[in-house]
């Protein structure tokens, strides 16, 4: 993999900044270590994000549910997963620099003193590796000690075993099915770093796949291509993205398979969500050390037995950065560059501009009407009427918008506003009173 040596990841952190996408964590007070702040238009993108994992996951499927557990659990939970005891990166010090780098991830790192070079390569030595818990450590009561410490959840999976018995009889589900959860999780990661692609605290989106151990294969296969399938269908360049099968000795000792969807980041491939077959292992080892049957009994068959798990586990951050770099484009036209992010319009954070052509003859109060019916059929509506209406075109597609809504003279005779498309720079003129099927169908029927 290539150092990340690209321009583009500086573009898009710049842009981020300036347009209000995301800002350094504790800025003013030098922030802190790789935490990052979403602006207005970064928590709408997160907003799509979501949305559009959660309609395809859960919304759109008979048979899955949503959860949303607590991010601090007993301890035993960790304990009892394996995190407490393995969830660990292998680590070593620089003695020179006293930078602290992830072992196994020396080639994309730099010496902080020669970021030309890598750890190692430069005049330091390197420790002999160490294993590094990831979790974080908090305390929970009045009163600090052995008896209140407790975790912050370095992944969402583990309330969804908890909780399988609970949803399993309060939604009267029956294998095969699902729960999904989106929520934060925190990983005291030994090397952050390329912007928000690895923070210690992020999102996950992640579901656990509950199925007859005889179906195993057929529904990891299943997960594998339609996790694939949601980043094409949401307009990421296929050519850029792939399925990777993790080799034998990449797999966790309880996992029969796993594969990761990976992108074509500037600074290489990398991985954007993980499908894995986690077997029986999960509920068998709450089972055992809670007490707890978590079994499922087949009232038709009189079977009971264990479900096997396929869990697609993504970074709702991460999918947010790989939209922002995949849709990033300057565009040579005729006369100049436009930076435009050509965004899915269910991704992207701003889905219509609305604008007056002037600032006078009663444009404003037309343009403010159209807005507010725009808002009230759900759609994320801006307004604008600073600027020549060229500027406030170029302003939309450097922010992603999809469709801009200008009111004109025609509009005041006619009903009729201009629709201008992001991506083609095409017009069209459409009757206010159709407006908001148009864009619908507009919206649906997007194609890269
Ligand atoms: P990696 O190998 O990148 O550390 P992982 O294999 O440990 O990731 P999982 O535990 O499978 O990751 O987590 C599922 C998903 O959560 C990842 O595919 C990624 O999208 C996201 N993710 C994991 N760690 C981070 C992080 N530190 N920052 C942002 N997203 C993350």
């Amino acid at each position: 993999m290539a150092k990340p040596k690209s321009s583009l990841m500086d573009k898009i952190v710049s842009l981020c900044k300036r347009k209000g996408f995301v800002f350094q964590a504790s800025e003013i007070y030098g922030g802190i270590g790789n935490t990052y702040d979403y602006g207005p238009l970064g928590v709408e993108l997160l907003r799509k994000v979501r949305e559009a994992w959660w309609n395809a996951m859960v919304t759109a499927r008979p048979d899955v549910v949503g959860l949303d557990s607590a991010i601090i659990q007993n301890p035993k939970v960790w304990e009892t997963s394996g995190h407490v005891g393995g969830f660990s990166d292998p680590m070593v010090d620089c003695k020179k620099c006293k930078g602290r780098f992830r072992a196994d991830n020396l080639e994309h790192a730099s010496c902080l003193e020669k970021p030309s070079k890598r750890p190692g390569e430069c005049d330091g030595e390197l420790t002999e590796a160490r294993e590094f818990n990831l979790m974080f450590k908090t305390s929970v009561g009045p009163v600090e000690g052995t008896g209140s410490m407790a975790y912050l959840r370095p992944e969402t999976a583990q309330g969804i075993f908890l909780n399988f018995k609970n949803v399993l009889e309060s939604a009267r589900m029956k294998p095969p099915f699902g729960i999904a959860q989106i929520g934060k999780s925190f990983r005291n990661e030994i090397t952050p770093g390329n912007f928000v692609f690895r923070t210690r605290e992020f999102e996950q989106g992640e579901m656990e796949f509950f199925v007859p151990p005889a179906e195993e294969k057929q529904w990891y296969d299943f997960w594998k291509n339609e996790r694939f399938d949601w980043y094409k269908r949401h307009g990421i360049t296929e050519s850029k993205l792939r399925l990777r099968d993790h080799d034998k000795d990449e797999l966790a000792h309880y996992s029969t398979a796993c594969a990761d969807v990976e992108y074509e980041y500037p600074f290489g491939w990398g991985e954007l969500e993980g499908i894995a077959c986690r077997t029986d292992f999960d509920l068998k080892r709450h089972s055992e050390a809670s007490g707890t049957d978590l079994v499922y009994f087949d009232p038709q068959t009189k079977e009971k037995y264990t479900p096997f798990v396929i869990e697609p586990a993504g970074g709702i951050n991460r999918m947010a950065l790989t939209f922002l770099i995949d849709a990033y484009e300057e565009e040579q036209l005729e006369k100049d560059v436009r930076t435009v992010l050509h965004f899915h319009p269910l991704i992207a954070p701003t889905t219509v501009a609305v604008f007056p052509l002037v600032k006078k003859d009663g444009m404003p109060e037309k343009a403010n009407e159209i807005v507010e019916m725009l808002r009230m059929a759900r759609f994320t509506t801006d307004y604008d009427e600073k600027a020549a209406i060229g500027r406030r075109y170029r302003r939309q597609d450097e922010v992603g918008t999809p469709f801009c809504v200008t009111v004109d003279g025609d509009t005041l005779e006619g009903d009729v506003v201009t629709v201008r498309h992001r991506d083609s720079m095409e017009q069209e003129k459409v009757k206010i009173s159709e407006l908001v099927g148009y864009l619908h169908n507009a919206v649906m029927a997007w194609k890269r």
